[in-house]
């Protein structure tokens, strides 16, 4: 294989127009194919961008069209059924955490990559791929296609390109929880900019207070089947606001933030999935990036960010290593370790989520998470916030 000019970018959500940008600025020519015929318009709650997604995004120079449309969070409250814990304020030198709409960063990275001269085309649902000696061409649902020299799979957690890497690849795993989001007019003494995760009686929320007046609030309710969106979301929402009621009747201001909420406020997430670890990320021109090859769980606040990271770190490597399977062992290679301690840090707090009897045995094993992160959140979270990409820094195959 000869060096690689040309990249399909599968998936327009946060990987892939990152991945599109990347490419351009290592001077490779990367076309974006979105499955949805428009932009993520109301779908998905909110999500976090930590300063180490933040610091990823200033490589594309997009750092500052995101902050643009997010809400830092500067303090971290944890508590553990009424014991409260305020964490401290962010490490020193790092931004704070940015919290934004997923509709809003996939509007705001959909208008950075086109601004760049990045055509991102719609209605694009790939079906197949097949390669070539000298390329891959891509098949998509409408019988049109696509050809380029590799193709990066940054269509998602149920990811197409991720089975057509290897079809035996296992998909998510159900975290035995469903996500909801709301807002109410209820007020909770909490600090501003504050957001509080709480691990109540018999389910795990979380809430902050709402500039202007209200909170928002969020629910991971036990369940242990899992539903899929559409599937969740025939429940009718007050349905949905009696069983979370029920649910998280015991905890304050849980109880109380659920009751002070309209039907028309609520919003269902569906089942929370997680991504095993895969025994494959690449195949001869393919390539995984995102929630495809690594999804945490939410409890890690950095899907999104590792999502981005890894998009930046695969164009460095296409960009200095002289075909796709260097560069691609090399990109596995830089991102694989880092990716699958988060996910495993995440998915120890996440078992706590669980109800009643199995979060009071999981409890001892949290606390010393919690305190750890309240104690001394140098050592707990330097690993994750502070990591930067020097852009700038050639990779090589020995990397
Ligand atoms: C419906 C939904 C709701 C979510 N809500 C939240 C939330 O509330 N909070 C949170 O922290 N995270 C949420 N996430 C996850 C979060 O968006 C991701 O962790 C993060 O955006 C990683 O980005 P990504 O680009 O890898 O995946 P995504 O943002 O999921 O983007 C993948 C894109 O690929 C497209 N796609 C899928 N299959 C194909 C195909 N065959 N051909 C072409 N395109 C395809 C999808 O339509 C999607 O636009 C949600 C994800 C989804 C799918």
């Amino acid at each position: 294989m000869s060096k690689i000019t040309t990249a399909l970018v599968i998936g327009g959500g946060v990987a892939g127009p990152v991945a599109a940008m990347a490419l351009r600025r290592a001077g490779i020519d990367a076309a974006v194919y979105e499955a949805y015929p428009t932009t993520a318009d109301g779908i998905g709650g909110s999500l976090a961008i930590a300063p180490n997604g933040l610091a990823a995004l200033g490589t594309i120079a997009a750092e500052d069209a995101v902050l643009a449309v997010a809400r830092p969070i500067s303090r971290m409250a944890m508590a553990v059924g009424t014991r409260r814990f305020l964490t401290q304020p962010g490490l020193p030198g790092l931004p704070p955490l940015q919290l934004l709409w997923r509709a809003d960063l996939h509007h705001v990275l959909h208008d950075r990559a086109v601004a760049q001269g990045i055509p991102i085309t719609h209605g694009k649902r790939l079906v197949d791929a097949e390669e070539t000696t000298s390329g891959i061409t891509a098949r998509f649902a409408d019988g049109s296609h696509a050809s380029a020299d590799v193709l990066i799979g940054a269509d998602g957690i149920h990811s197409t390109v991720r089975t057509l890497i290897d079809p035996d690849a296992p998909g998510p795993d159900y975290t035995g929880l469903l996500g909801f989001e709301a807002i109410t007019g209820y007020e909770v003494p909490a600090e501003p900019d504050t957001i509080t995760f709480v691990f109540g009686k018999r389910g795990y929320y979380l809430y902050r207070p709402r500039p202007g007046g209200g909170t928002e609030w969020g629910a991971n309710l036990p369940q242990d089947r899992p539903m899929s969106l559409a599937e969740a979301r025939q429940v009718p929402a007050a349905d949905w606001l009696g069983i979370l009621g029920e649910a998280y009747a015991e905890d304050v201001p849980g109880h109380q933030l659920i009751q002070h909420t309209s039907a028309d406020r609520l919003q269902v997430l569906g089942s929370l999935r997680i991504m095993p670890s895969l025994p494959h990320w690449h195949r001869g021109r393919m390539v995984l990036v995102g929630d495809a090859a690594h999804a945490p769980s939410n409890t890690s606040g950095q899907g999104a960010s590792l999502a981005i990271e890894s998009a930046v770190q695969l164009a460095r490597c296409l960009r200095d290593l002289p075909a796709a399977p260097s560069a691609f062992a090399a990109y596995e290679r830089l991102r694989r370790p880092r990716v699958e301690q988060i996910a495993a840090g995440a998915a120890r707090v996440n078992r706590a989520k669980a109800p009643g009897p199995v979060a009071r045995v999981l409890m001892p094993l949290l606390m010393p998470i919690v305190m750890k992160t309240v104690m001394a959140p140098e050592r707990a979270l330097a690993p994750v916030q502070r990591y930067t990409i020097d852009w700038d820094e050639p990779v090589t195959a020995a990397h």
